[in-house]
């Protein structure tokens, strides 16, 4: 009897046309993450590997996976199918059970609803034990195909898109709890995505820069090829707070943000960000409407309609907040006006950007500094 994993696809068998495309996808995804031989067929996948259990947990983060099954693999004859039932029970304690007999295999002569009934009886002559149909402590899955699996439990996979169906998107990370998880989220809908980050040394300090260099690295393990992209944004800030009246200090900000943001390639096909409705004056249905007048390329705000608490659980799951709440300032809590303006004008926005700002953004954009290579975990930065 072989040890194995199984896996079932997320939300991919709904989508026929475009099923190989999805299963070679995640294939490579997995490929990249886990060291492990993989059978792909158009239903299942099969993995097999040295330590099922660690391979198991490890497949749990990676999108486009429904369901994981360590499975025992038998040939397809009714002795083995017996003899495997009982080896996979043996060291279980339990008192009820039921039996699920899936035939895809038509070739084998036995229909599922008498094969559970044959494999039940085996089952309470060799246990002492009864049959719950309704809620049974363990359910015995039979999948009779080609081989045979046999398995109990079934442990949830992340559901969602394996990582770059949709290609690739930009997301701006700041180090605090909203983006990495509007990153997650996006990485959930199989966007691919590299991280755009605003640095404004010495305005913000190094630990700021390192925090969203160890948030990319976490968001790494989720099956992307995240890269981080360092934009220097110090000139420009300074000149903001020179040349715009304060209240309107933050909205020009954003607004340059956003102009790099969606200049910055023509391989994204969308920018991320993690803003949340109402969260502060930059947020405001009236903030966001003006802010994002700079550009007609898309903008997704995957945290938009949650609560911070509902995204704070979000973060606390993925591994996310523990570096998300050091204390280290980014370049949009610095030098925050006292009254920023919570329903901004565009006028006043265009009369304010009386400088010259492009050629600022053009120097930022040719002066990215990029980060590959996020394999390793960082853990000495912080
Ligand atoms: P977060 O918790 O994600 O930092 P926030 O609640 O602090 O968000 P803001 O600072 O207003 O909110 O920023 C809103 C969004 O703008 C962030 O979620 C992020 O997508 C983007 N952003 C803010 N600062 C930066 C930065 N320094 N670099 C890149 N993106 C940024
Ligand atoms: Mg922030």
């Amino acid at each position: 009897m072989q040890k194995l994993i199984l896996i079932k696809y997320g939300e991919l068998t709904t989508k026929k046309g475009n099923r190989n495309q999805f299963i070679n996808k995640l294939n490579e995804n997995i490929k990249n993450l886990i060291d492990a031989k993989i059978v792909k067929k158009r239903d299942r996948m099969y993995i097999i590997a040295n330590d099922i259990d660690f391979v198991s947990k490890q497949l749990q983060k990676i999108f486009g996976i429904h369901g994981i099954v360590i499975a025992n693999k038998v040939n397809t004859n009714i002795d083995d199918i017996k003899d495997g039932v009982l080896e996979v029970l043996k060291n279980e304690k339990f008192k009820t059970f039921k039996v699920e007999t899936k035939r895809a295999n038509k070739n084998f002569s036995i229909k599922s609803m008498d094969f559970n009934n044959l494999i039940g009886s085996l089952v309470l002559q060799n246990f002492d034990c009864k049959v719950d149909v309704h809620n049974p402590e363990i359910t015995v899955h039979i999948e009779i195909r080609e081989d045979t699996y046999i398995y109990l439990n079934e442990l949830k996979g992340s559901g969602g898109y394996p990582v770059g169906i949709q290609g690739k998107g930009i997301l701006m990370l700041s180090g605090g709890i909203d983006s990495p998880v509007a990153g997650y989220l996006a990485l959930k809908r199989g966007i691919d995505i590299d991280c755009l980050y605003f640095d404004s040394p010495p305005h913000t300090s190094l630990e700021a820069k390192n925090k969203v260099i160890k948030l990319v690295s976490i968001l790494n393990t989720y099956s992307g090829n995240i890269r981080l992209l360092i934009v220097p944004f110090t000139k420009l800030q300074e000149q903001i707070y020179k040349k715009v009246p304060s209240e309107y200090n933050i909205t020009i900000l954003r607004r340059m943000m956003y102009r790099i943001a969606t200049n910055i390639s023509k391989k994204y096909k969308v920018v991320i960000n993690g803003e949340s409705i109402g969260q502060v004056a930059s947020q405001t249905l009236t903030s966001i409407n003006v802010i994002n007048s700079v550009t007609n390329f898309p903008i997704i705000r995957p945290v938009a309609c949650l609560d911070k608490l509902e995204i704070i659980d979000i973060s606390k799951k993925i591994g996310t907040y523990e570096i998300s709440i050091l204390p280290f300032e980014d370049c949009c809590t610095i030098f925050v006006p006292k009254h920023p303006v919570i329903n901004p004008k565009l006028e006043k926005c265009l009369e304010y950007e009386n400088f010259n700002y492009q050629e600022l953004i053009d120097e930022c954009i040719n002066n990215i500094e990029v980060i590959t290579n996020f394999n390793n975990n960082y853990s000495d930065l912080l």
